[in-house]
């Protein structure tokens, strides 16, 4: 729905803040990544209604590059929509995401924002990276493109086919789905970004281009089932692409191969392991258990939880297409670095993720906070990998 359309609900926030926190209040901090970094008000779920409505809708305040930066700090988390106590708590991540397709209307996204779209649109991925080497992630291995009749597509997504440091999750993964012995096969220089960011980043247009592209190479090849690496095309394919194809997280896929006896996991993997959960597997898409299922089916594996967990946990700061325009920016207090000093403060020697933009986001903030011989960030690919026989 367009902005407008919310006009109605937006001046029913009471800014009475219950967006900020975690469901249970156990946790005395934040949990909206921007408010917890600035402690600004106008930064807050709350705050962002009424600027959007005093802007956006009533035409009291003109709509600025400084707002656009306050809209586009928000990495779409859905802790607000979650926790807001009002009948209209479902529409706040939507009113969030109009108000950003008024200022790509308006032509005041922030210039990083700008390029982000602008390569997509270019590339087909925000990193610039030319077509062909999509399939470079998957060199020296013996995972293959997909053919006819392959039960699976297996859908990378951009920062899983070109980030050097998530590329290890997608080959861990290919590497577990060939020991199932599953027909199954990756597009490489045929897959264009799946448009979830581009979608949160209020570029409707866009979006609908990329879905119409991925969609029309998946009919050509008759594909029927797709399984993501990544949350964040989950979420797409699953929700705003066309109904007519089943779409898996890995996680799920490997929960119900482990099950089946397709996976012998008994090898084992001795590790204290803690796990993160990503928004866009946990808040959209309630799934919190396939990860816990498989990290507690390995032998050795011990599963401790962070104090914030499963639906009230924290974002790494990456969603909302942060991790490339970084307009939450690094830090100390940034949402990444303090998820990493949480997930330390368990005793664990595994941070496990099952996110390529949560890998990228978490093992930076690793360094950074100078971690590495104490804790390792883990795909959950890659702890699964190691302990298949
Ligand atoms: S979004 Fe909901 S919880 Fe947050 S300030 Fe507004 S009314 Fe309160
Ligand atoms: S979606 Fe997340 S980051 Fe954005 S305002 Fe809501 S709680 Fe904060």
């Amino acid at each position: 729905m367009a902005l407008k359309d919310y006009k109605d609900i937006i001046h029913r926030c009471f800014r009475c803040g219950y967006c900020k926190f975690t469901s249970d209040y156990s946790y005395l901090g934040f949990n909206c990544p921007v408010y917890s970094k600035y402690r600004l008000e106008s930064y807050s779920p709350g705050g962002m209604m009424w600027l959007i409505y005093a802007s956006l809708v009533k035409g009291e305040l003109k709509p600025s590059k400084h707002l656009s930066q306050i809209l586009y700090s928000c990495t779409m988390c859905r802790n607000c929509s979650q926790e807001c106590k009002f009948k209209f708590n479902e529409d706040i991540v939507n009113i969030l995401k109009a108000a950003r397709e008024e200022m790509v209307d308006k032509q005041l996204v922030p210039q990083i924002v700008g390029q982000f779209l602008t390569n997509v649109y270019d590339y087909g991925n925000p990193y610039r990276e030319l077509k062909q080497n999509r399939d470079n992630w998957a060199e020296n291995t013996e995972i293959k493109h997909y053919e006819k009749g392959d039960e699976f597509l297996y859908y990378v997504g951009c920062v899983g086919s070109y980030d050097t440091v998530s590329q290890k999750a997608a080959r861990a993964l290919g590497s577990v789905l060939l020991k199932s012995g599953l027909p199954f096969g990756f597009l490489g220089s045929r897959e264009v970004c799946d448009g979830n960011e581009v979608d949160m980043l209020g570029e409707k247009g866009l979006f609908e281009f990329l879905k119409e592209e991925n969609t029309q190479i998946f009919k050509e090849l008759g594909v029927k089932k797709i399984v993501t690496l990544s949350p964040h095309s989950y979420n797409a394919l699953k929700n705003n692409y066309s109904n007519e194809f089943e779409v898996f997280h890995y996680t799920q896929l490997l929960r119900d191969l482990v099950k089946s006896g397709k996976l012998d996991v008994s090898r084992g993997f001795k590790a204290k392991v803690t796990y993160h959960d990503p928004c866009f597997l946990g808040r959209y898409n309630n799934e919190y258990d396939a990860p816990r299922e498989i990290l507690t089916a390995i032998p050795g594996v011990e599963l401790v939880e962070m104090e914030r967990t499963k639906e009230n946990s924290f974002c790494c700061g990456g969603g909302g297409g942060n991790f490339y325009t970084d307009i939450l920016g690094s830090g100390k207090d940034s949402p990444s670095r303090i998820r990493v000093r949480e997930a330390h403060d368990t005793g664990a020697n595994i941070l496990a993720v099952a996110c390529p933009v949560c890998m990228m986001m978490l093992e930076d903030a690793l360094k950074a906070e100078g971690l590495e011989d104490e804790l390792a960030i883990k795909d959950i690919s890659e702890v699964m990998n190691a302990a298949l026989l």
